[in-house]
């Protein structure tokens, strides 16, 4: 068993103080110990990064973008490694490992535009003589704080972005499954990220804190729960910092009767039990419209939740692994257990599930709820598992009604054939990820990410155009140059072009 550093100043850093244990979720044994790191570490990784910046802010955003893009290739040439540390740490499937990685990579991709997306904006002769420009220029150190089912992913939305724009950035990672976060952070250094532009402090509550409290960090990124994202957005914001902090989710499909039911079968089975259901984009809910459609929906689900090939993630060819803990293992079944009590009807109950030889890992089968109604907990409740309830309603309106009396609003898709139901559906919703017959509405690198209501706190979204402008500032320059000099009187009017 191993016991991980922290990465500050393009070193490796033990800490002397706390550490937690790291699990591999399919065997319940601890692999690696995690340090949490105290304040003074953080204040270590916020001094490294200070002394970084000023040669970091002044390097061409060209040169910058070519660590990138040597970090891009680095990435590529690891996945294996990359992939096999996710899984054994997280427990998904070393396919689904894969495709978080190069969704992670297109985003390092988008990054590499630095000179592009930095070119700012100019206007000549904005008055007689006077030019005018903005600038986007770099807010300093900045941090992140990550969430433990995307490690490769979630911090790969943010740094490259901070970087790229000439930030300094200090990661704190979730402290559950650190090992493929803190790899990929090291092979920035290996394509030559100058000390300190990057820093890595693992750790929990009290890291974060010193982070928010700290007065040299200038915004702060959060990705994780609802509670947590609230609390970040109020204590930073409080200290004047910069704060995008995205929360949980409850994601609707709503099927119309016209659906192409095979297709939004298929669908729903990756989107409602792909990655063990552990995705803030995950289907929980299938908004039925009709009883025809439900019912139909059902029948087909049924056996194919039955036949999940549920084990290791790390052996090929199965669809879902183990849960992240045995905490969430309990939560988990805790609301299977809730929603029976309420009253809504379990058709399929994974909890019997056995993997042979893995009597302690953190496994529960697929759970299908039918007849769910919006009072239940497990209905309002994000549950983060591989259970999705069928919710039955009459119509496309009453469908929109309820996805919009949700406090989340981080995902949602319809399956239809009608372009109408899908313009209205589209025009209506209040909720920021939007899919037409796309179950995971996940955006590309070069647009941005984020939820609506308590799935986001702030004003930008997570990468792409959103986040060159949240991890810069503008600054806007207007300049005269009169051709010929000549004396001109005070003007008291304000001046215009009027
Ligand atoms: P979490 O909120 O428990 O942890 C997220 C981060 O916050 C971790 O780095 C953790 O160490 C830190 N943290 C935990 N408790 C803290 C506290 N009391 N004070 C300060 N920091 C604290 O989330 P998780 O369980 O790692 O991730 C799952 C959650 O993240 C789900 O709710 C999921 O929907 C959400 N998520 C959202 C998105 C999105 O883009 N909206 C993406 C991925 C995950």
């Amino acid at each position: 068993m191993t016991t991980l550093n922290h990465l500050i100043n393009g070193e490796p850093f033990a800490e002397t103080g706390r550490t937690a244990d790291v699990y591999n979720p399919s065997t319940g044994a601890v692999i690696h110990q995690v340090p949490l790191a105290s304040r003074d570490t953080v204040q270590k990784a916020i001094d490294a990064a200070k002394a970084a910046f000023p040669a970091w802010r002044n390097t061409p955003p060209a040169k910058r973008a070519q660590v990138l893009f040597r970090f891009k290739q680095l990435l590529e040439q690891n996945e294996q490694r990359i992939v096999q540390l996710i899984s054994e740490e997280h427990g998904k499937t070393l396919e689904d490992a894969a495709g978080e990685l190069k969704r992670g990579i297109e985003n390092v991709e988008y990054a590499t535009a630095a000179p592009e997306l930095l070119k700012g904006e100019y206007s000549r002769n904005a008055g007689p003589a006077i030019d005018s420009w903005s600038d986007f220029q770099p807010l300093g150190v900045v941090a992140g704080i990550t969430p433990f089912n995307f490690p490769a992913m979630v911090p790969l939305w943010m740094y490259p972005l901070a970087i790229a724009c000439g930030n300094c950035f200090i990661l704190k990672p979730s402290e559950r499954d650190p090992s493929s976060t803190l790899l990929i952070a090291e092979l920035m250094y290996e394509a030559g990220l100058p000390k300190g532009v990057l820093n890595v402090v693992h750790g929990d509550k009290e890291t974060v804190d010193a982070l928010i409290q700290a007065p040299e960090v200038k915004a702060l990124s959060f990705v994780g729960s609802t509670p947590i994202a609230e609390y970040i957005y109020k204590e930073g914001a409080a200290r004047g910092k910069r704060v995008q902090a995205l929360g949980g989710a409850k994601n609707h499909a709503v099927l119309m009767p016209d659906a192409d039911l095979d297709n939004a079968v298929s669908a729903l089975m990756g989107a409602a039990y792909g990655s063990c259901g552990e995705r803030c984009m995950a289907i929980s809910v299938a908004v039925c419209v009709g009883d025809q459609i439900a019912d139909a929906l059902i029948e087909r689900l049924t056996p194919q939740i039955q036949s999940l090939k549920v084990g290791p993630g790390t052996c090929k060819g199965l669809d879902m692994g183990p849960l992240v803990t045995k905490a969430a293992l309990e939560k988990v079944t805790g609301y299977v257990q809730d929603g029976e009590a309420a009253g809504a009807k379990l058709v399929v109950d994974g909890r019997s599930l056995k993997v042979a030889d893995h009597d302690n890992g953190f496994f529960l089968g697929g759970c299908l709820f039918d007849n769910v109604t919006p009072d239940m907990r497990i209905y309002k409740e994000e549950i983060f598992g591989p259970v999705l309830c069928v919710v039955r309603v009459n119509s496309l309106e009453d469908a929109i009604a309820l996805i919009n009396a949700h406090e989340y609003g981080n995902g949602t898709c319809i399956f239809t054939r009608d372009g109408e139901s899908a313009r209205l559906f589209s025009d209506e919703i209040e909720v920021g990820m939007v899919g037409i017959n796309v179950p995971l509405p996940v955006p590309v690198a070069y647009h941005s990410f984020g939820g609506w209501k308590r799935s986001i706190f702030g004003d930008l979204a997570a990468y792409g155009p959103d986040g060159v402008r949240f991890y810069t500032r503008r600054k806007t320059i207007t300049q005269r140059w009169p051709q010929r000099a000549t004396h001109e009187a005070a003007q008291f009017a304000f001046p215009s072009n009027g």
